[in-house]
């Protein structure tokens, strides 16, 4: 099940007992999208991106490619904040074409669309790329969970195969995409079974809820959050991520600020990424 983003600003305002609070923590967000295509914009970040990140406290950001980017696009990275773009990997993408982009500087991680790609994660395609992430030290990302797109096969997507991919390279550092929603059960086990499997926050509502209500709210992504960050015992396994454009940044952070103890604030709106993606 996805919720829709606008009813959850609405469930926030309404169901929060106690005020958020605000300070100014230094996120880096894990997980989001440039969208270029439907911004015709290729080059990055664009100053309504620009302006999220200054109005959160947002220092970094890991940026997902879609095929259509991974060539295309070009990153300021001179600015103020750090950007890590991932290759997405789609069907026929070579290893030596991903690996001159990744020597030109182009991707610091790799991302694989489990499900959007109908192969599973030990799919003898993927190997050449676990083997480059190995051998540059890069996090292979991988979606899980329910997919955007009527036409993926999700399947294919089901977080538990991760741990097999994990058991093989070890040195490679995995996270799973989306808390493997609604597999939360399958997704906590290989995170804490794993030493090299994390996991990002990210897109837990999007779609359509108009009728959600806060029980609902607590009982979809709340509760199975709190289990989840319980069940792993390893505060450094989780990243802050947003999946923006697909949910607002703001009441995205509010949210987890719910979830997660204020203790680990540091270590997962920020500390966790930097030493995952290596900022
Ligand atoms: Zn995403």
């Amino acid at each position: 099940m996805k919720i829709l983003f606008f009813a959850l600003a609405f469930v926030l305002c309404s169901c929060s007992q106690k005020a958020i609070k605000s300070g100014p923590t230094q996120i880096i967000d894990a997980h989001l999208h440039f969208n270029s295509k439907k911004l015709n914009s290729f080059s990055q970040p664009t100053p309504i991106l620009l302006e999220k990140f200054q109005k959160n406290h947002i220092v970094g950001g890991v940026v997902h490619l879609t095929d259509e980017e991974n060539f295309k696009v070009s990153v300021d990275r001179k600015g103020s904040i750090k950007w890590m773009t991932c290759v997405g990997l789609h069907e026929n993408d070579k290893v030596e074409k991903v690996e001159k982009g990744i020597k030109e500087g182009r991707f610091q991680c790799i991302k694989v669309y489990l499900g959007y790609v109908p192969k599973w994660a030990t799919d003898p395609f993927y190997r050449g790329f676990y083997r480059l992430a190995e051998r540059y030290q890069l996090p292979v990302v991988f979606h899980t969970g329910d997919t955007y797109d009527k036409m993926a096969k999700v399947k294919f997507a089901d977080p538990l195969q991760i741990d097999e991919v994990a058991v093989e390279y070890p040195k490679v550092k995995f996270v799973i995409a989306h808390m493997g929603n609604p597999w939360f059960n399958s997704a906590a086990e290989v995170v804490y079974k794993n030493d090299n499997v994390y996991v990002d926050v990210s897109g837990l509502l999007l779609g359509d809820i108009s009728h959600l209500s806060p029980e609902d709210l607590d009982e979809l992504v709340i509760k199975p959050v709190k289990w989840f960050y319980s069940y792993v015992e390893n505060p450094k396994k989780f990243l802050f991520g947003s999946d923006w454009p697909l949910v607002e940044m703001e009441p995205y952070i509010d949210l987890m600020k719910k979830i997660v103890p204020e203790k680990d604030w540091p270590g997962f709106f920020h500390d966790n990424a930097k030493a995952v993606f290596r900022f």
